[in-house]
């Protein structure tokens, strides 16, 4: 017990040793070298401060000068903040707004879109800015202006720019989506829409488009001449050709007014409901009886499944009204269309709906009513679509197609003279565009020489 209480106590005294030493060491040993390195770092910096001379002031503005200012819209803006937050008091804002309510309503402001703003001050003491002059292009072809009188009122006027038509023709293969192969050609999303659109009746995307296969268009874009910015304008021609089978279609405004596609036999593309109402899609799942994924037993498949990713805009198949617009079940966001004749279609898992769209709206074929999603009992992103006739689902693959409407007499013949002048259009446009293309290929090849000389 003795030896044992000796050991311990040992023990004891080498540990209090040992703390102290390490203590001592502790207090006597040298800053850090993070501090001598930071106080290095500071001084150059102290010097180089007291070295740089005294800021001068810049004159002051004369703030009675007008200026003017080009805002853009971001998201969550206003006119009036934006307005307010130039310095412009609360009451002036309320008389502009009210001016231009003819022509223009505050809500119709959109992201992106420019504010021109003339602002100065009435004297160098005044506390607000008075608006000179006030301008807005909400769309490419108008610019409303607000402008201030002598006595201090306000007048608004609508300035309509005349856009220039520019005709365009691209070409070129297919390899994935006919969509991606017109964007890299840069045609306009909404021209690359209505291309799909008027080959829907007819052309099945998913099983009759091969990779080599051949595109065209002749299409319009409205150009503005003071800022040269684009906008679409009208699809005029469009050719496919699958597996070497030409598919050509016209645009013709027959003379009821409507304007339409036509073959060169005169014959409307426009028929019953479209049996794809999505570009790029691919078939995961027919109608009928299945085996289902997640329920995990056999059972009838109302509809067919398209796979497509997530955002894909979705066209009605047909003209109609919205019957139904919301949350519904296992089809999580879902959309109604009732067309004539007893039929109706459905649209399951949207990601998102169409900006705006509402029950009892009216809906013309082709338009586009959401977007690809996975809401709903899904396992994963894609539309699954069902056609109802007379409350019946029946297979959107086998849709009877209405017989095609023909164009006859006087409006065959007007027709025909419409598809000639599009031919010469045509082949004017195709000459242009090989030229530019071979100038094109021969400009990167120079550019790749350059490159390996360097
Ligand atoms: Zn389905």
């Amino acid at each position: 017990m003795a030896d044992k209480t000796k050991q311990f106590l040992i023990g004891l005294v080498c540990v209090i040793l040992a703390s102290t030493v390490a203590l001592y060491n502790f207090i006597n040993s040298p800053p850090p070298r993070t501090i001598e390195i930071a106080e290095t770092h500071v001084e150059p910096c102290q010097k180089h401060a007291e070295a740089e001379p005294e800021k001068v002031l810049p004159p002051p503005v004369d703030e009675t000068l007008p200026k003017t200012l080009r805002l853009k819209v971001g998201g969550g803006d206003t006119l009036a903040n934006m307005i307010q937050s130039q310095g412009v008091a609360h009451n002036q804002i309320h008389k502009i707004v009210h001016t231009m309510k003819n022509f223009y309503k505050p809500r119709e402001l959109r992201a992106n879109h420019i504010i021109e703003l003339t602002i100065a001050k009435a004297n160098q003491t005044s506390p607000y800015f008075d608006v000179q002059e006030l301008k807005i292009r909400p769309a490419l072809e108008y610019e409303i202006i607000v402008k201030r009188n002598e006595n201090g009122t306000y007048e608004a006027h609508k300035r309509v720019i005349k856009l220039t038509e520019e005709l365009r023709w691209v070409e070129g293969e297919i390899y994935g989506s006919l969509s991606d192969a017109a964007y890299r050609n840069g045609v306009p999303h909404k021209t690359v829409h209505d291309m799909i659109m008027i080959y829907s009746f007819d052309v099945d995307f998913q099983r009759q488009l091969h990779h080599g296969d051949r595109y065209c268009m002749l299409y319009s874009v409205l150009i503005d001449p003071e800022t040269g910015k684009e906008q679409p304008g009208k699809l005029i021609y469009a050719g496919l050709n699958l597996s070497g089978k030409d598919h050509e279609l016209y645009s013709y405004k027959s003379r009821d007014g409507i304007v339409g596609f036509y073959t060169q036999q005169g014959e409307s593309v426009r028929k019953g409901l479209l049996r794809t109402p999505i570009d790029g899609a691919r078939i995961s799942s027919g109608f009928g009886h299945r085996h289902h994924p997640i329920l995990g037993y056999t059972k009838h498949h109302k509809g067919v499944d398209f796979r497509a990713p997530i955002g894909t805009p979705i066209m009605a198949a047909g003209d109609g009204v919205i019957e139904q617009v919301g949350r519904w079940g296992n089809y999580g966001n879902y959309v109604k269309i009732r067309h004539n004749s007893g039929y109706a279609t459905a649209y399951a898992h949207l990601s998102r709906y169409a900006k705006g769209l509402r029950r009892g709206q009216r809906i013309c074929q082709g338009q586009v009513l959401g977007y690809v999603g996975a809401t709903g009992r899904t396992t994963g992103p894609h539309l699954h679509y069902e056609v109802i006739k007379n409350n019946h689902h029946i297979n959107p693959l086998s849709i009877k197609m209405l017989p095609a409407t023909k164009l006859g007499g006087s409006d065959f013949k007007a027709f025909q003279a419409a598809m000639m002048k599009i031919k010469d259009q045509k082949m004017y446009l195709k000459e242009n565009f090989k030229v530019m293309q071979t100038a094109r290929k021969s400009n990167t090849s120079s550019a790749k020489k350059i490159d390996q000389l360097g």
